[in-house]
């Protein structure tokens, strides 16, 4: 099973990703955690990428089409996986295509999911992580038991760099103007479905498995 995730920022594709990769034993592969890293691990792509991503901004095609292409050969991909947040632009999703074409494979599906701008806003700027363990909460959907503490390690929760007010807006727009196109692109090659990704984590997880079923047995 390869699949995509698409949407808007905020749609809940992250966590679906990861429920639904460790249900099927397969890959998740979130080009925003793997640039994440490198920028906590100074690498040289992350110094790169740093101000890119604070402003809200796409990093360079070439520097997340090359994460991606590397993360593909791992052996951990070879029965599938679920890519998170890539492509984004139509230049990164024709280069996936030329990737998967050269081991011979293809995308089996596109999930497009849609929650309304208002939402999307709100769940971007409630949302709060942990610097140390990653576990992300909500400051009203997903609250932790202790207030700005994590419940998993203790550290100190903070708000993303681009999860405030003026880079939301900046990362709303480029969906619109660079990744919003690749609805139709994958439309346009019969491998779109959509989920509705407005309701509770339960709730989209259940439409999403209904959309998966089909490709279960591939
Ligand atoms: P995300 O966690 O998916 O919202 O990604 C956080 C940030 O990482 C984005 O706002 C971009 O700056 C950068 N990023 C993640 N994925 C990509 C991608 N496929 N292309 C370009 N930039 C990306």
């Amino acid at each position: 099973m390869r699949v995509v995730f698409l949407g808007a920022p905020g749609v809940g594709k992250g966590t679906q990703a990861e429920r639904v990769a460790a249900q099927y034993r397969l890959a998740k592969i979130s080009t925003g955690d793997l640039l994440r890293e490198a920028v906590r691990n100074q690498t040289t792509l992350g110094v790169e990428a740093k101000n890119f991503m604070d402003q809200g901004q796409l990093v360079p095609d070439s520097v997340v089409v090359g994460l991606v292409r590397n993360k593909l050969s791992d052996p951990s991909c070879a029965n599938g996986f679920f890519l998170d947040g890539f492509p984004r632009t139509v230049t990164q999703a024709e280069e996936l295509g030329k990737v998967l074409q050269s081991k011979s494979t293809a995308l089996d599906l596109v999930v497009n999911f849609h929650v309304s701008r208002e939402d999307v806003v709100r769940r971007l700027s409630g949302r709060r992580s942990c610097p140390k363990c990653q576990a992300t909460f909500h400051v009203d959907f997903a609250k932790p038991k202790v207030d700005e503490v994590c419940d998993r390690c203790g550290d100190q929760l903070v708000q993303r760099s681009d999860d405030r007010r003026d880079a939301i807006e900046t990362r709303l727009k480029v969906y619109d103007e660079q990744t919003a196109p690749l609805v139709r692109y994958y439309d346009e090659r019969r491998l779109l479905s959509s989920v509705d990704g407005s309701g509770s984590v339960d709730v989209v997880f259940q439409h999403l498995l209904n959309v998966l079923t089909p490709y279960q047995v591939r």
